[in-house]
């Protein structure tokens, strides 16, 4: 039971009215931590590798590594590709074992992004592991992934429900203000309704490092479903790592600070869960 493809958690998520969260991975600690916030929450939760975190770590290390982390949890778990680049990478991921992928067409034309899309739809769930599309082009910094210049292009309704039909997603990553690895204030929550009312679809936003509580929880209530999280694990692990770092100098074995930067992503994940409402949903 603990490992589960997407479309599961998201279900459950839709019937609770509450969001996951998607944690990216970059090493052992940060999997070790996010998998010890959800059992401390009592949340159900993805694993997410994106291709910067898959470069580092490997397709095969990443999977096997996500699927431990399933096959000892108490709370259901999605090892989720983030940002996959094409239908190779979504391919090697299906066959390394992740239950969940992501394909990223969004720096392509429409027509091309939707034909990609569809064909990892069609390998996805030919073999019952879910597929996030995404429409519209969103800005910010993330590594290894496609940024769109300033303050990039919002997701359109109506594109969205031809994206929706003709590629069978079965989640769609949205641009409505929100940027990666960026603090935004506010996101357009009429557009945001109008694309869930639209298309029907769980709704995932990128980028929740950087959205304030209260416009999370909006966007819960309008119909998000998943968030991504990415720069507070980095920075909860690097604040921990580097102030046990600098306060042993002459510290030889890198387990403590490993194990401090370990401490800090827990923290970091477990108010997350708090705040999407997925604690306590396992
Ligand atoms: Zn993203």
């Amino acid at each position: 039971m603990p490992l589960v493809n997407l479309s599961v958690l998201l279900r459950a998520a839709e019937e609770g009215g509450y969001a996951i969260g998607g944690f990216n991975i970059q090493n052992l600690e940060m999997l070790q931590a996010v998998a010890r916030a959800a059992a401390e929450e009592g949340s159900p939760v993805v694993l997410q590798f994106n291709p910067a975190n898959i470069r580092y770590i490997g397709m095969e290390y990443a999977a096997a590594l996500g699927l431990v982390a399933a096959r000892l949890a108490r709370v259901p778990v999605a090892v989720h590709l983030d940002h996959g680049a094409d239908f190779a990478q979504a391919a090697a991921a299906v066959r390394a074992g992740f239950t969940s992928l992501m394909y990223d067409g969004t720096p392509f034309p429409l027509d091309q992004n939707i034909a990609v899309t569809q064909r990892v739809c069609e390998l996805a769930h030919a073999v019952g592991v879910a597929v996030e599309g995404e429409l519209g082009q969103m800005g910010g910094v993330e590594e290894g992934v496609f940024v769109a210049e300033g303050l990039g292009t919002m997701t359109d309704p109506d594109e969205a429900v031809r994206y929706a039909a003709e590629t069978g997603v079965d989640a769609l990553a949205v641009a409505v203000g929100n940027q990666h690895g960026t603090s935004v204030e506010r996101l357009d929550m009429e557009r945001l309704s109008a694309i869930r009312a639209a298309v029907g679809l769980p709704i995932v936003i990128h980028g929740g490092s950087g959205l304030p509580d209260e416009v999370i929880r909006e966007a819960v209530q309008r119909g998000v479903r998943k968030f991504n999280v990415a720069t507070q694990l980095n920075q909860g692990f690097l604040e921990g790592f580097l102030r046990v770092a600098h306060e042993r100098p002459g510290e030889t074995n890198p387990r403590a600070p490993l194990e401090a930067g370990r401490d800090g992503v827990v923290a970091a994940v477990r108010a997350k869960m708090r705040v999407f409402g997925s604690s306590g949903r396992a």
